[in-house]
């Protein structure tokens, strides 16, 4: 900061403010600038003079033509104009409503492109924030990204938003980017053919029975949102319909037009939501028609999934996850495994066959109880399950003489509590195997195991969300 402008009188308006912090763009300014790298948001990155412009739209390798909307101290964003030079790994994206939805961010980049970023990323990531070396020779090995062969129609869980038209007739779809103005969808190409059809039809069904959305500003009106799901080995299917109170007028003609239109429908649910939020589901699920559940494998492992249920939505990529995992794990039937954040309970079943024991600790308790159920579904037994953080279990683990062999931890976005990093580094496993989606919290804590002993052998990352910015990984640690 230059001392004039701490002394001189206040500048008047914003111009003159970017004049005196000596940024070489302004607003509204229109500059040509290359694009060096995409941000973990999905925007390209240019650089004007050493000043940082985030570029929506723009792909790494390209020259573009950009307006520049808003200027920070260190950084700014720009509009995309025009490209003067495109990446020869730009593609028109497949999807209609792709630049109105937001759900995809890098439709518009070849796959093969967008997996190679992904490694990268975690690569960056490895070495800017964990100070880790990469390398072939010497270093750490990062495998190229596992993508999928047919990376589309790979969702199971359609979970879509009931609005009104114009007209005043049912539709459903998604937001628009950056509102709540719903926009009526008929195929979204990430999800399975099956989902977008049943949810055509509920909608149709929905018309002829002259059901009214939920408006979220009014509070009025009955459908908030169809939920459909379906078990990719199974092929069993689920619909719920979403509601703004308990009565669902002619029920009996939902019923039977949804088993007429949707075969192989195994459970109708209707979930009862009277809050004004965006939260989807509220507290209270009715059974309308057939099962409370529909059931699915990973690996050999079934899984009862109920209308609230977290079970992962790729379950193609799933499998290759929970693969390295068991890999990395490298177990031979006599070790003990603690698998912290674990949900309900899915790697630990997938790892039970495998080890002597298997302790599971996630802080959700509906899920320790599905984690319970789906144990006994199996007819596993010696997995068992904690509700509680796991920060606060562990070491209590640790005092009652539990000593794992191998720990797993896939925690949520901001990463593992310092505590849990901590027990890990008093228990002393022969190996952390970690399941991250988030790159940047893995690339941090990985610091903290290496300083505490532990040594990065290798990372595989796994696309699990095509088209979208989500970055997977996993990484084995050894203890030295
Ligand atoms: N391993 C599971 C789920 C991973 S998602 C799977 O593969 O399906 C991360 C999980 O961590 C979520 O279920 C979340 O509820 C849980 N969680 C978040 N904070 C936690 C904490 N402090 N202690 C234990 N679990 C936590």
């Amino acid at each position: 900061m230059s001392r004039g402008r701490n002394r001189g009188p206040k500048p008047h308006n914003k111009g003159q403010q970017e004049a005196l912090l000596n940024l070489p763009v302004s607003k509204n300014e229109d500059v040509e600038v290359d694009i060096i790298g995409l941000t973990h948001e999905g925007e390209g990155v240019g650089r004007v003079d050493g000043y940082t412009l985030f570029i929506g739209g723009a792909l790494p390798g390209e020259r573009v033509r950009a307006k520049v909307l808003k200027v920070k101290k260190q950084y700014g964003y720009a509009k995309l104009t025009e490209l003067v030079t495109a990446s020869s790994d730009r593609i028109a994206p497949p999807c209609e409503i792709y630049k109105q939805c937001g759900g995809c961010q890098l439709q518009h980049w070849s796959y093969e492109a967008q997996l190679d970023w992904k490694r990268q990323h975690v690569v960056d990531n490895l070495e800017r924030i964990g100070k880790l070396q990469v390398g072939e020779a010497e270093g750490i090995t990062v495998h190229s990204t596992l993508g999928m062969t047919d990376p589309w129609g790979y969702r199971n869980k359609a979970q879509v938003p009931m609005g009104m038209s114009e007209e005043g007739g049912l539709i459903g779809g998604f937001y628009a980017r950056n509102s709540h103005r719903i926009i009526d969808m008929d195929a979204c190409l990430i999800q399975h053919d099956q989902n977008d059809e049943i949810v055509r039809h509920v909608k149709a069904i929905g018309r002829d029975l002259g059901v009214a959305a939920y408006n979220e500003e009014t509070g009025e009106g009955l459908l908030r949102h169809v939920v459909v799901r379906v078990g990719f080995r199974t092929g069993e299917l689920m619909v719920v319909l979403v509601t703004n109170g308990s009565k669902l007028p002619r029920v009996d003609a939902w019923v039977e037009a949804i088993r007429a239109q949707v075969p192989g429908v195994e459970s109708i649910c209707q979930n009862i939501n009277t809050k004004r939020t965006n939260v989807i589901f509220g507290d209270v699920t009715k059974t309308l028609w057939g099962r409370d559940v529909i059931y699915d494998y990973i690996g050999d492992v079934k899984f009862a999934i109920s209308a609230r249920s977290f079970y992962q939505v790729n379950p193609v990529q799933t499998e290759v996850l929970y693969g390295k995992t068991l890999e990395y794990a490298g177990l031979t039937g006599s070790e003990t495994v603690i698998d912290a954040y674990c949900g309900i309970g899915t790697i630990s079943l997938f790892l039970a066959q495998h080890a002597q024991r298997v302790y599971g600790v996630e802080i959700v308790p509906e899920a320790i109880e599905d984690a319970r159920a789906n144990a006994a579904l199996n007819g596993i037994v010696n997995a068992e399950f904690a509700v509680g953080a796991a920060e606060d279990v562990m070491p209590q683990w640790l005092e009652q003489g539990v000593s794992p062999d191998v720990v797993v931890v896939d925690p949520p976005r901001k990463g593992c509590d310092e505590r849990l990093l901590e027990t890990l580094l008093t228990m002393q496993p022969e190996r952390i195997v970690y399941v991250s989606c988030n790159p940047a919290t893995l690339a941090r804590d990985l610091r903290v195991l290496e300083d505490g002993g532990y040594r990065v052998k290798e990372v595989q990352p796994v696309d699990m969300f095509p088209h979208t910015v989500h970055v997977e990984s996993v990484t084995l640690l050894q203890r030295q």
